[in-house]
């Protein structure tokens, strides 16, 4: 079986790709993983991507291919299927994973989308708030002072939040990662791959649905 997941941030991608590599024995193949194991084991798309890193550049998208095409060309994705993380980014990385796969004689089975109304997204993500006094953080659903306003720790009453975490980063963040995706939706959803799965369910409830679809 050979798997894409999508996801915004937040919308509980990774948790899921490990029951899937768990349930179905599938090779978890994350860009970072791709990267770190092609540079260590220093392929000639890892030593490309290196040269370019080392020099504070970014990786072109036709070495993020070649290092996509060197992890899928080896012998154990044929034997077990993959399940591609993070991969592709773009309309022009998916049209490239098209080709490549063509190359290598290999199909895409389902393209799973955890979905998730982008709102409470930007609630999990911008929850996170710092106390000022003694730096404890805390989060306003996932882990909020027991009494409102203050904190814990140390009694103090003042919290900040760090840039990153502030609504309207994430709010950015999140419209960016939807208008990279929608056309790699589009394509996938004309060939009929897209298993739209509602990820705003249990963490349970959300791996039931994929295994219904999967199978
Ligand atoms: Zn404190």
């Amino acid at each position: 079986m050979n798997l894409l997941i999508m996801g915004l941030p937040g919308a509980g991608k990774g948790t899921q790709a490990e029951t899937i590599v768990d349930t179905y024995g599938v090779k978890h193949i994350s860009t970072g993983d791709m990267f770190r194991e092609a540079m260590k084991n220093e392929t000639e798309m890892g030593r490309l991507a290196k040269s370019f890193i080392d020099n504070g550049n970014l990786v072109p998208d036709d070495v993020t291919n070649g290092i996509v095409k060197e992890r899928l060309a080896k012998a154990d994705i044929k034997a077990s299927g993959f399940l591609l993380d993070g991969f592709p980014r773009t309309i022009e990385q998916a049209e490239a994973l098209d080709a490549m796969l063509v190359d290598l004689g290999l199909k895409l089975d389902a393209v799973i989308n955890i979905d998730v109304n982008p709102d409470i997204l930007v609630d999990r993500l911008s929850g996170r708030f710092i106390c000022r006094t003694c730096g404890a953080t805390y989060h306003k659903i996932f882990n909020p002072t027991k009494v409102d306003g203050v904190c814990d720790k140390c009694g103090g009453h003042e919290f900040y939040q760090r840039e990153d975490d502030k609504p309207e980063t994430v709010k950015n963040r999140l419209d960016i990662n939807i208008k990279q995706g929608a056309p790699i939706l589009e394509h996938y959803g004309k060939l009929g791959l897209v298993k739209d799965v509602a990820g705003e369910q249990e963490i349970e409830k959300v791996s039931a649905d994929i295994k219904v679809i999967l199978g």
